[in-house]
């Protein structure tokens, strides 16, 4: 017998490939046929006439590890479609967590996981002790956790004693099955690296056949030569590299993502393995410290928090500023485009732009960020309206550039639900498969869905997982084409999409008719020699 059939819908299997009807045939876990007409009993059967039956949504980019062990049903994300995650980006992951180092990652992780319990581990142990959830994950360990266990917010390149730490908690994540390493370089500690230090861990991956994924130096004004940096690791140390959510942000740089992709496209034409991604939105999200020059983190929280109260500290800040844009997001068009989206201690500002807040209280932006940051202790989280539509389209036209939420999984109640967080955690694959492929038909459905399913896959090394296929593990998202659309806003984010009909994670539904079915079949897939599986 049949665990499920999903009958009479058009797969569309992920390849790139256009969609034909047939039915597909779950057992065991697996995809055990893929035909029309099939037939023969089966436990439950799925009517999915008029819909696109695909595998699960791989989500390559994801912050999930700050909420899933808060919220294991992934939410905002089954519901989406995904059924894969990748967490751990940017250089912040949650563990390893040496002895006496606990509240330093606590107090640097507050702008993003503030709810999020932490303690002492080692990456294997983190790994064992992963709570059930309803997707799949796949782990990366953060440089700039690494760097904080190793030598804190220290402004200097490491001691031979502190490279050989983090070389060696990178090997034990690596050995527990983790991806790869993460590196978040536009922000204090990772920024502090120089390329030496990076082309050191970056053997450490060589060896164990692992990867990198990098948020690149700079993504404004020297967007260019953080991409060359990046592409020179995979290129000198045999590495794949992963540039996630790739952008031009600040205005300076706006129309410049064809020839950003040119030069992507040029070291895969030379054959370097390099891969990117991006979300679909024109707006980023971040701890609004990342808006500051990178001098006002040295030392950690408490040096900053001392440092913002000083106005000599904030007129240098000014001018930064002035020179060179917000941090790496570079110029915006006015202190309108920073709206907060969790704060707190000031959860009534939640929604309200900086340019607001200063003009009500006759100071400047700047004075704003600094208040907001002693009275968040440093803990407030922004959204920073800095790309350009035209960009975003250019990049999500290319097929080399795979589809990534870098959100998290949230819901609208409970501990998660708090705040306005960017409607990316909601709205990612409904927006490019609504938005961008049928309304405004940028790309066809199968290069969408290839995006989000095959192309990622393949990037990260996923066994058995990505297309439909038979022997494949049944991750299947099942979806109306014609409604397909996110709900989510700025203003009201915590919205499901619509049209995400039934999702199905190693064989067992976790969205029945649009609602959550509260199975936690997921399962944490770990980097073997043979791929992640
Ligand atoms: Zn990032």
């Amino acid at each position: 017998m049949d665990d499920i059939v999903i009958r009479g819908g058009q797969v569309v299997d992920g390849s790139g490939a256009p969609g034909r009807v047939a039915d597909v045939v779950i057992r065991d876990g697996r995809v055990a046929a893929i035909e029309p007409g099939h037939v023969g009993p089966a436990r439950r059967v799925f009517d999915a006439r008029g819909r696109v039956v695909s595998p699960g949504f791989v989500d390559v980019k994801t912050h999930s590890d700050w909420t899933l062990p808060l919220n294991p049903r992934a939410e905002s994300k089954v519901r989406q479609g995904v059924t894969t995650e990748v967490i751990g980006h940017c250089g912040f992951s949650v563990a390893p967590v040496l002895p006496g180092r606990v509240e330093l990652l606590r107090d640097y992780l507050a702008p993003s996981a503030p709810w999020l319990p932490f303690r002492e581990t080692t990456f294997a142990e983190y790994m064992d002790a992963f709570p059930a959830t309803s997707v799949n994950t796949v782990m990366l360990v953060g440089h700039n956790t690494l760097r904080l266990m190793a030598m804190g917010m220290a402004n200097r390149p490491p001691t031979a004693d502190e490279m050989t730490l983090m070389r060696r908690m990178l090997e034990e994540a690596l050995a527990a099955g983790a991806l790869g390493l993460s590196s978040g370089l536009f922000t204090a500690p990772g920024c502090f690296a120089g390329a030496e230090e990076m082309v050191s861990l970056a053997h450490v991956l060589r060896r164990y056949g692992a990867s990198y994924a990098t948020h690149v130096r700079d993504e404004a004004r020297r967007v260019f030569e953080a991409v060359r940096e990046a592409i020179a690791i995979a290129e000198t140390c045999g590495v794949h590299v992963e540039i996630v959510h790739l952008k031009l942000s600040g205005t300076d740089g706006w129309g410049g993502a064809a020839r950003l992709l040119a030069e992507i496209e040029a070291a895969r034409q030379r054959g370097v393995p390099v891969d990117c991604d991006q979300y679909p939105y024109t707006t980023a999200s971040n701890p609004l410290r990342n808006l500051l020059p990178t001098w006002v983190q040295e030392g950690g929280v408490d040096a900053m928090l001392a440092r913002l109260g000083r106005p000599d500290v904030r007129d240098r800040a000014r001018e930064d500023i002035a020179a060179d844009g917000l941090g790496s997001w570079g110029r915006i068009p006015s202190w309108d485009a920073v709206r907060v989206a969790v704060s707190p201690h000031r959860p009534e500002c939640e929604g309200r732009t900086l340019g607001d807040i200063a003009r009500s209280r006759s100071f400047d932006g700047v004075d704003a960020v600094c208040d907001f940051l002693i009275a968040d202790r440093g803990a407030t989280r922004v959204l920073i309206a800095s790309m350009a539509e035209e960009d975003v389209r250019e990049l999500l036209r290319s097929p080399m550039v795979l589809v990534g939420s870098d959100g998290y999984a949230v819901a609208p109640y409970g501990v998660t639900g708090q705040g306005k967080p960017h409607p990316r955690c909601y709205g990612t694959f409904p927006r490019v498969l609504g938005q961008y492929v049928r309304e405004l038909r940028l790309l066809t459905l199968p290069q969408a869905i290839h995006k989000m399913t095959g192309g990622p896959a393949a990037a990260i090394g996923l066994v058995a997982r990505g297309l439909l296929r038979a022997g494949y593990r049944a991750d299947v998202t099942v979806f109306d084409p014609e409604t397909v659309a996110e709900r989510a806003t700025f203003d009201e984010p915590h919205q499901y999409p619509v049209g995400i009909v039934t999702v199905i994670v190693n064989g067992v539904p976790v969205v029945d008719g649009g609602e959550h079915t509260g199975a936690l079949p997921g399962q944490v897939l770990r980097r073997r020699s043979g791929g992640v599986g």
